[in-house]
């Protein structure tokens, strides 16, 4: 290693666990293990930096790597007192890839290379084991041709197979040295037969040949879908391992295994467990080859390397300060560690792992937090979950399968039709809305009900994106379901409209009749207590997007401070008072549309009044009317049709045709760049008019009940400019004014803002901020107006098309588009509070239940994040870690 070129190469005992990006997780605890004294064969990493280079200057060794490896190798022969491949007395080594980030299965191992035709006798004079030399061989060539070579690894698997059968032997251990001498030649004629030439008999070129395929296994097509899956960046590379090789195949003293040092499904401590295999090697553990024995057992077999193993697990434990996932293997009864890393776990484990932790002194409630608890699992622990150990004792077979759209479990009875849901789902019964697909319509066909199965669509379409947002278990796109009248086929299965079904939508299994289903508990004990040390460290509000009080109660049971976000508008479809609505739009006389709405007013003052007796003494944000008109029009189609028909019949009818008149006057092209919000206020003052004064009614009663008021802000939709804001202001606070007057009201705090959705306000927001107490982003329509896309049509069509294909990292509607629709965020921020010291500013839409964009409000230095009940919990703790990270790089780039 001369002058200046580059190190690409570590051995174990040069490197460290803060070398992880350098040297990959495997290879930077291995590293750590070595230097902690644990039995870890020796070895050395070339690093991920080797990797990048490697594949960007076209697959060649950079300078000075292929001087580094022989170096290091020296060094390993050196300290074995045997050489690579050596005909007397082989050193063997393994070859194994690691990434920064763990990417289980991602990369073959290569085991066992040195073998040749000479080595493999050597290998079997020098143990006196020649059964043991051959199965290493035989292992050797078939990963080799696999991984390195491109082989179809089934060749070998069937050859081996017709052998086994040949010797009427069950297992791979059935055969014996003669057996595995004669599969070895076997072998090598299936390799010579597929790549025309012989399999490679210099250690070296095998060596350089493993390290390869390993570095070019990043750029594999499984490699990249499943970093876009897990969000792990494309540039990093991954590590090689080149390491001496310990046998777990020498005989009956030796095995492989692996291991967690607590229960990964419920996270109880003390009770390490796993699986290992005697006489076997490398993955024969996870292949299935045989049926591997648990943990426990090992404690008999080898009582020593077990209480060895017990020991380091427990050492490791509080080494890392997590739970880890151990490989090890034993070499005549000597035990070796050969990784260990973080293991994965469930939610339930995960959240009790954390507590447990902090009580046993390993990490403070602080390092819990940020490092023990992911955001991402919380919500899990909210939904039923079918029980799969029930499931299996009750012998129960699903009788089809769909996408898993949205997880939980959910037991019902069959319903057709969203108003059935809604009419059974209110008199208390379980119901389980079936559909082939789902529209907005369904909505609340969808809340009543239990969970949702269609038969159409994936975990984008309708069904899913709205189950998804309210908690609720659904199956989606079940090829197999078809539904006739009142009948539903499912599978081979024929149902009827209130059999009972159950659907599992956390595997997208529908299953006949009621499965066992487990029931979540809110308040999970473990995860009350990462709630206390969330809110400790956390300086963001979490509110609720709540629009009734039954969600209102929800979120303040999770632990909402306030609601973000209540769209009044869902208060007007209901049922009886859609015909009271369409009226008083349709009209053109000011006077009849005041009668409507006077009609109207008692129903609003009711349903502020449910919400505030629920968020007593807490904010809540009502959001003025905001959907565009023609969501309250009749049809103009179904106008049209009528007056032809009625034309061909001779029938006059000047009403249907005065109606038809007025809609098409207010007929609309774009209608969600129309006539809405602000616009729609101003247009017809009298309904902002009308629901400002029935806040303040049903705030003055809450009042009255409880002797508690909530804080009122009244929130003004879709506005572009200040002059928009300052007249629906003007009316909005007018009415509150009046109804103040004519009632106690005096100290009833109702504060007026507006909804940042449009980038002129974003931009004007020093204006806007004048007009203003609060801006809350509205980011599902910001993002939809700085983008120019809908989201309903982007998410059907190109936007998949842009995630599958990597254009863009993640879905803009789903996590903020932090250097856009973030930038006028900031934009507006920095523009308003100058103008407005101390202007309340929140952000409500779907990013409020987001972690990354939780993150980033944090770094705006906003007040608060709004999100649905159900993911309150799970915000708070993304607001404490977001707290404890500090300011992370996720604000936009200047
Ligand atoms: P993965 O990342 O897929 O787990 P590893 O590199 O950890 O791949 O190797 C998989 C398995 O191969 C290990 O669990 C172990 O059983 C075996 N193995 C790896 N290195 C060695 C070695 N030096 N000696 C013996 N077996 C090894
Ligand atoms: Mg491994
Ligand atoms: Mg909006």
């Amino acid at each position: 290693m001369t002058g200046d070129v580059t190190k690409w190469v570590y051995a174990f005992r040069e490197g460290s666990r803060e070398m992880r990006d350098l040297l990959g997780g495997k290879g930077a605890n291995v590293a750590d293990m070595t230097r902690l004294g644990l039995p870890v064969p020796p070895g050395f990493t070339l690093t991920t930096a080797a990797c990048i280079t490697y594949l960007g200057e076209g697959r060649v060794f950079p300078p000075g790597l292929g001087e580094q490896i022989a170096a290091h190798l020296a060094a390993l022969e050196a300290d074995a007192g045997k050489r690579l491949g050596d005909a007397d007395d082989p050193l063997l080594v393994a070859v194994r890839s690691g990434a920064r980030d763990s990417m289980p299965g991602m990369m073959d191992t290569i085991l066992n290379l040195g073998l040749n035709d000479q080595s493999v006798e050597g290998l079997a004079a020098t143990t006196g084991n020649p059964r043991f030399a051959f199965d290493s061989y035989r292992r050797f060539i078939q990963i080799y041709a696999a991984v390195v070579c491109g082989v179809d690894k089934h060749h070998f698997e069937a050859a081996l197979d017709a052998l086994k059968v040949d010797r009427g032997a069950r297992l791979d251990v059935d055969l014996d040295a003669d057996d595995l001498r004669g599969l070895t030649d076997t072998f090598i004629g299936i390799f010579q037969q597929h790549m025309g030439e012989a399999f490679p008999q210099d250690p070296r070129l095998q060596l350089d040949g493993a390290i390869r395929a390993v570095f070019a296994s990043w750029e594999t097509r499984r490699a990249y879908d499943y970093r876009r899956l897990h969000g792990i960046p494309h540039d990093l590379g991954t590590a090689v391992n080149v390491q001496r090789m310990v046998f777990g195949n020498t005989g009956d003293r030796s095995g492989t295994g692996v291991a967690f040092t607590r229960d990964n499904a419920t996270g109880e401590p003390g009770r390490p467990f796993g699986d290992f295999l005697m006489n076997a090697q490398g993955e024969d553990v996870v292949a299935g080859i045989r049926t591997p024995r648990p943990l426990a057992e090992l404690a008999d077999v080898l009582p020593e390397a077990f209480a060895e193993l017990m020991e380091t697990m427990g050492h490791l434990e509080r080494r890392y300060r997590d739970m880890q996932d151990v490989e090890f293997t034993i070499e005549d009864g000597r035990l070796y560690m050969l990784q260990t890393r973080n293991g994965k776990r469930s939610a339930f484990a995960r959240v009790r792992i954390a507590v447990d932790m902090v009580d046993e002194g390993l990490v403070t409630e602080d390092e819990a937090l940020r490092d023990l608890v992911v955001c991402a699992q919380v919500p899990q622990l909210l939904l039923p979950q079918l029980d799969s150990e029930g499931v299996t004792l009750a012998g129960l077979i699903p009788l089809a399968h769909g996408v898993n759209a949205s997880p939980g479990a959910a037991v019902g009875a069959i319903v057709l039709t969203a108003d059935e849901a809604e009419r059974r789902g209110h008199a208390g019964e379980r119901v389980i809305l079936v559909r082939d697909e789902t529209t907005p319509d369904d909505l609340h066909g969808m809340i009543a009900a239990q969970g949702i199965v269609t038969a159409r669509g994936g975990k984008t379409s309708h069904a899913a994106v709205v189950a998804v947002g309210m908690g609720c278990p659904a199956v989606c796109g079940v090829e197999t379901l078809r539904i006739d009248g009142d009948l539903v086929t499912i599978g081979d299965t024929v149902l009827a409209v209130g059999d009972l079904i159950t659907i599992d939508g956390t595997n997208g299994a529908v299953y006949a009749g009621e499965a066992p289903v487990t029931a979540p508990d809110p308040f999970n004990p473990y995860l009350m207590r990462i709630l206390e040390w969330a809110d400790r460290a956390r300086v963001l509000r979490v509110r609720a997007n709540a629009d009734t009080p039954d969600d209102a109660r929800r979120a303040r049971q999770f632990g909402a401070e306030g609601i973000g976000l209540c769209r009044s508008e869902h208060m007007f479809f209901s049922a009886e008072r859609v015909p009271l609505v369409q009226a008083m739009i349709m009209s053109d006389d000011d006077a009849e549309r005041e009668r409507l709405l006077a009609l109207l007013r008692p129903f609003q003052v009711d349903d502020f009044m449910g919400i505030f007796r629920e968020m007593r003494g807490l904010p809540v944000t009502i959001r003025l009317l905001d959907p565009p008109l023609h969501e309250f029009l009749p049809s103009l189609l179904d106008l049209r049709l009528r007056a032809a028909a009625n034309e061909r019949e001779g029938i006059c009818d000047p009403e249907l045709d005065a109606q038809r008149a007025r809609v098409t006057e207010l007929h609309e092209e774009n209608p969600m760049l129309g006539t809405r919000g602000v616009r729609l206020g101003l247009e017809f003052p009298e309904i902002f008019r009308m629901q400002a004064g029935a806040v303040m009614q049903a705030a003055i009663a809450v009042r009255d009940e409880t002797g508690e008021a909530p804080v009122v802000e009244i929130m003004i939709p879709l506005v572009a400019y200040e002059q928009e804001l300052r007249a629906a202001r003007e009316m909005v606070l007018d009415e509150v004014e009046r109804v103040r007057a004519t009632s106690d009201g005096a100290h009833i705090e109702v504060l007026v803002g507006t909804m940042i959705e449009l980038p002129r306000a974003a931009l004007t927001s020093g204006d806007i901020a004048r007009e203003a107490e609060f801006f809350s982003f509205g980011t599902n329509d910001l993002t939809q107006t700085t983008l120019g896309f809908s989201r309903d049509d982007a998410e059907k069509g190109f936007l998949g098309m842009y995630l599958r294909s990597n254009l863009l990292p993640n879905n803009p509607f789903e996590t903020l588009d932090v250097d856009g629709v973030g930038r006028l965020i900031r934009i507006a921020a920095e523009g308003a509070r100058p103008v407005r010291p101390g202007i309340k500013l929140g952000l409500c839409g779907e990013h409020g239940g987001d972690p990354a964009s939780i993150m980033f409000c944090h770094d705006m230095g906003l007040d608060y994040v709004s999100c649905s009940p159900y993911r309150v919990q799970m915000a708070r703790i993304a607001a404490g870690q977001a707290a404890l990270n500090g300011a992370h790089g996720v604000s936009p780039s200047d």
